[in-house]
């Protein structure tokens, strides 16, 4: 797959991660630009592997074998602070619109490839709300649980 260079800073280095997670969040910012802006920020500390745009691009932003920073204190299982175990995805959008038809069908490719990449369970498939219930309400209820579900890419309905 082609990915658009995005690079961020913020992430940790470490070796042999085991990838075991995809968290799947949305942006929750007004705009794509001020979205990647604060993706890269020293300030803001966060960021994620892959941001996928409306149109259906896709950006890397963090290797995948770093630890990026976007889950926070989380939980899943016996699992927590998930950062470690997982990839981030961000979907571009301010949390209350639709997502656009090529935005999924991206989400859904790269979903694949790191699904069997990384030999990742489709129960791992999660959102940032199903790790971190208290606080994060993302990729919230627009999000298409039951087309990933139909494709065989999640465990969510
Ligand atoms: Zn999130």
């Amino acid at each position: 797959m082609k990915f658009i260079k995005k690079n961020s800073n913020n992430y940790d280095v470490i070796t042999n991660r085991k990838i075991k997670y995809i968290i799947i969040h949305y942006t929750g910012m007004k705009n794509q630009k001020l979205a990647i802006k604060r993706l890269q920020s020293k300030v803001a500390k966060v960021s994620t592997h892959y941001v996928i745009s409306k149109k259906g691009l896709i950006f890397q932003m963090v290797d995948d074998k770093n630890i990026a920073w976007h889950a926070g204190k989380s939980k899943w299982g016996k699992d927590i602070n998930l950062n470690s175990k997982s990839i981030g995805i961000e979907l571009v959008n301010n949390g209350f619109e639709k997502f656009p038809k090529n935005q999924i069908k991206s989400l859904i490719r790269l979903i694949k490839t790191l699904k069997i990449k990384y030999k990742i369970k489709k129960s791992h498939i999660l959102g940032h709300s199903h790790i971190a219930p208290h606080r994060k309400i993302d990729p919230g209820p627009l999000f298409p649980w039951f087309y990933l579900a139909k494709k065989g890419l999640s465990k969510i309905y």
